[in-house]
This record gives structure tokens, C-alpha cells and sequence, in this order.
């Protein structure tokens, strides 16, 4: 068996800055990082857009695991908020929070990211013109590092940590135990079980692990909560529609309470010139999307995704469920990820081929043309329409009849896992940390709720 004085699940961006940190502030500890996923340089996607047009359902997700976990070929855009982008102000205090962000954006600019723009909503005058038109702009800066440099700032922190951290890549770990010392974690080398003893184990598996850490939860008797999901479209125009917000902000997060049901509409995942994505979560096909730093590599069209938040009350439990049962309902019609017009969705008619070809705005990604209507409920969809309607008021050509619109956008939440202020479960010394944790949903929460425990785990 192997000995370590902490191991780490998962490599995602709370897993790599737990282990940056442990090892800047104590170099003698010995720390294990174990990681479903890939080396960075190994994950590859099999999408070729020529022999592979669409997911193929890989057992392991080459964009959802690996080193950089969910965000290594995100959009890098580091939120520092407290506004959005998970709660984990409510158990570390809102100045600890954001003291951890900015730390973690000077570590991003010290691996790569200086050259990098930050933006700030703070004294823009398209708050004052949001609320004139009943939307809500959250206050926030964002860092926006770009798919290109954020992989760049990924590959400089490897190098860094290779030498002084046990890195076990395609190595999921299968259960977690606790033993009198500590726990003792087992999973599977060259075909047979194996195990590694620590005396603090700290779990950070994401949005991807997020069955696995029910499973954990439920052996170990970990108390989990879930309600939320939020499902929507990602909609994508020409970028010049959405200058004025991108320009100076480049991502906004613009709420809107809608007049027919009350229900909160906002914005998520801003991308400017960027483009739409797959995204396989659990063998389902939903969309999501990403832009680069590099001019070069930037496309004619915006995309953001519109999302409706669903609370459920008791007697609804698995609020993911719903979600994955609508996003089964679009891959079962359209193979995976549909796309309709705006203008025909109002007509109630479905997208064609024919009407995808003559419409002005070029879609990025290779959806299959289809009725939305078919797969939403009517009330999460009435309320993205009113949303767009809004939108239309402060960035005209919104609501054009040749905007797109991708299907099915689900943003799932982790249950959220009881920690306390120091984000430990019940059994000392087994933290859990980052989107796994169901309290944190961003690249910025999850880094700095890794920081935070390396300190608490440093400190003892
Ligand atoms: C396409 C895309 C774009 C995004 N863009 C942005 C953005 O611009 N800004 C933003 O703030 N957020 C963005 N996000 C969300 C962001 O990526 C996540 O919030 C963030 O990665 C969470 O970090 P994490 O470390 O908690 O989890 P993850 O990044 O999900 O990492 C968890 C890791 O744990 C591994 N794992 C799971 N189970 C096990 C196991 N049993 N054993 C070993 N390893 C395991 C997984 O393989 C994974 O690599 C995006 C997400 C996607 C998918």
C-alpha cells in the first residue's frame, strides 16, 4: 500500500490548486493526486467533424476529465463574484472568498495568463441602461483568459507540480474508506486493486463525479441535499448584435424576471466570437460553448446560453433527473443537440437544412435542424422567448428571426454535500471541495475552495 499524508480525487481546477497550494506552503508533505481522466496533453475528443461528427458516448469524456477536470478547454473565464458562480462565501465569509480569487487569478497570471484582460461591470453605464428595461446586471470582474492561454496556464502548472506531486492519470478511484489514521482509498493499477493510505483526503470530482459522490456519501453517511437545476438554449447572433455589452465586459450576467410566471431568466457562459460546443455529461449530449484569447481563432457570431432555474419542493427529489430526462428528449429526436431558428420557433414551425442555409447567421456547430418546442416544457420556453424579447430592448437584432438557437442547455448542480467553515464533512479530516461539493459551479469558486482547504489542511 502507498502512503501519503494527503490524497487528492480529481485534477480538475479545485484538485490542482489544493495541490499547488499544500505544496508551496508545506514542500515536505506527500501528496497524491488521482485523476479518472488523462494526462492534459493525452485528452482528445474523437469529434473530427469528418469520420466522427457527433459524441460517441467514451466512457471517460476527453472535455469533462483530465487534468483541468471540466475547465481545461472551457472559455476560462475567471469570475470574481460573489454574485454568481457558487456559494461558497456562505461557509468561508465573503471577504475570505474573494481574497481567495484574486489569489488564485495572480497564480493564472503568473503560469501564463498576465498578458490577459480583465474586465469589470463596475461603473458601466449599461447597468443603469439594464434596469431601464427590466433586466438586472450582476456586478463582477472576469478575467478572461481564452481556451488557448487558460490551456497554456494548465500545461506551466503541470510542469510545475510534476516533479513533487504523485500524479495518477486514468486511475479513478473507486471507493474511499475511512481507517483509524485516516482513509484509505482503492482503485485499480495495471488490472488489479490497489489502495493508498492517507492521513487527509480531500474529494474534488466535479460535475462528472457527481454520481460517484452520491455513491461515497451514501456509504459513508454523508447527509446531501438537491432542488436545483436549470434548463434553457444556448442562443448564438452575430457578434456585432452584442458589441456594446462584450466590448466593455465582455461576459455579463443579465437577469430578468419574466412578467407571465415570475420565474428568474439569465444569462450564462458569455462567449464573443467564440463558438458552440457538445458537452457529454453522464452519456447525455447537451451544448455549451467557448471562445479564444487569440484573434485568430475568433468566429463572426456570440453565443450565450438562456437559463431557467428549477427549484423543486418535496415530494421531487432528483431535480438532475428532470433535467437529464429533457436533454434525453432532444437527443432522441435529434441525435443529440438540436438547432431552430428564432423565427421559426415563433412560427411554430421546425428548422430545416434549407432554412439553416439561408439563414444570415452561420451556425458553429453541426446541430441537427428541429423543433424545440417539442423538448422543452412550454413554460421554461415561453420564458426564454420573453427573456430574448427583453434582450432585444438593450441589444437590437436579439430577437431577429435568424438567431439560433442550440438545445438543450442543462446546467446541473451537484447535491450539495454537508460541510462545515472549514469544508469538511463529518469525518475529520475528509474535505469536499469544488463543483463536487455542490457549492461551487465556477472555475474561480472551485480553485479558491481548493486554496482554502490546503490552508486548513496546512495549518493542523
Ligand atoms: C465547456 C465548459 C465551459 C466552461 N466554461 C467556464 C468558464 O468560462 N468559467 C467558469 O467559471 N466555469 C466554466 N465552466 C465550469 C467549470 O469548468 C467548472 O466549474 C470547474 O471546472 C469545476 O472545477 P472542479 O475542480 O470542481 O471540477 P472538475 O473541473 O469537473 O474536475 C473534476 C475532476 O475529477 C475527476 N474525477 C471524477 N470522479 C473521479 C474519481 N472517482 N476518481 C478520480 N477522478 C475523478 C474528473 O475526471 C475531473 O477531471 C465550464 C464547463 C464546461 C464543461
Amino acid at each position: 500500500m502507498k502512503n501519503y499524508d494527503v490524497v487528492i480525487v480529481g485534477a480538475g481546477p479545485g484538485g490542482i490548486f489544493c495541490a499547488y497550494e499544500l505544496e508551496k506552503l508545506d514542500p515536505s508533505l506527500k501528496i497524491a493526486v488521482f485523476e479518472s481522466g488523462n494526462r492534459l496533453e493525452k485528452r482528445h475528443c474523437p469529434i473530427d467533424g469528418d469520420k466522427i461528427k457527433s459524441c460517441i458516448k467514451c466512457p471517460v469524456c476527453a472535455i469533462m476529465s483530465g487534468f483541468g477536470g471540466a475547465g481545461a478547454f472551457s472559455d476560462g473565464k475567471y469570475n470574481i463574484t460573489n454574485d454568481f458562480g457558487g456559494t461558497l462565501y456562505e461557509h468561508i465569509g465573503k471577504e475570505k472568498a474573494l481574497e481567495l480569487m484574486h489569489y488564485v487569478d495572480t497564480i493564472n497570471c503568473a503560469h501564463g495568463g498576465a498578458e490577459t484582460k480583465m474586465y469589470s461591470t463596475a461603473g458601466t453605464d449599461l447597468k443603469k441602461v439594464c434596469l431601464q428595461n427590466k433586466l438586472k446586471l450582476l456586478d463582477a470582474q472576469v478575467r478572461h483568459l481564452g481556451t488557448d492561454v487558460n490551456y497554456t496556464v494548465l500545461e506551466n502548472i503541470f510542469a510545475e507540480l510534476e516533479p513533487k506531486v504523485d500524479f495518477f492519470f486514468r486511475t479513478p478511484v473507486e471507493s474511499v474508506e475511512k481507517t483509524e489514521n485516516g482513509y484509505v482509498v482503492r482503485y485499480q493499477e495495471s488490472g488489479q486493486p490497489a489502495e493508498a493510505s492517507c492521513r487527509e483526503c480531500v474529494i474534488s470530482v466535479g460535475r462528472s463525479g457527481s454520481k460517484w459522490m452520491e455513491q461515497l456519501c451514501r456509504n459513508m453517511g454523508i447527509e446531501t441535499h438537491s432542488n436545483r437545476v436549470d434548463i434553457g438554449v444556448r442562443v448564438e447572433l452575430p457578434a456585432v448584435i452584442f458589441s456594446a455589452l462584450t466590448d466593455e465586459l465582455y461576459e455579463s450576467k443579465i437577469t430578468y424576471r419574466t412578467e407571465v410566471y415570475e420565474d428568474n431568466v439569465r444569462t450564462f457562459c458569455m462567449n464573443p466570437r467564440g463558438v458552440v460546443v457538445n458537452e457529454n455529461t453522464n452519456g447525455i449530449v447537451t451544448v455549451n460553448g467557448h471562445s479564444y484569447n487569440d484573434p485568430a481563432l475568433h468566429t463572426e457570431n456570440t453565443n450565450f446560453a438562456l437559463l431557467v432555474s428549477k427549484h423543486f419542493s418535496e415530494p421531487f427529489e432528483d431535480s438532475n433527473g428532470y433535467g437529464e430526462s429533457i436533454a434525453r428528449l432532444s437527443n432522441m429526436l435529434g441525435g443529440g443537440v438540436i438547432l431552430q431558428r428564432f423565427g421559426d420557433l415563433i412560427r411554430g414551425r421546425r428548422t430545416n437544412w434549407k432554412r439553416v442555409e439561408e439563414s444570415t447567421t452561420r451556425p458553429t456547430l453541426q446541430a441537427t435542424p428541429g423543433d424545440l418546442s417539442l423538448v422543452l416544457p412550454k413554460r421554461i420556453l415561453d420564458d426564454i422567448v420573453e427573456m430574448i424579447y427583453a434582450l432585444d430592448k438593450i441589444a437590437p437584432g436579439t430577437a431577429n428571426d435568424d438567431t439560433l438557437l442550440y438545445g438543450v442547455e442543462v446546467k446541473f448542480y451537484n447535491m450539495e454535500v454537508a460541510i462545515d467553515e472549514n469544508l469538511e464533512t463529518a469525518h475529520k479530516g475528509l474535505y469536499v471541495i469544488g463543483d463536487g461539493s455542490g457549492v461551487t459551479h465556477s472555475l474561480s469558486h472551485a480553485s479558491a475552495s481548493g486554496v482554502y482547504v490546503a490552508r486548513k489542511i496546512a495549518e493542523v
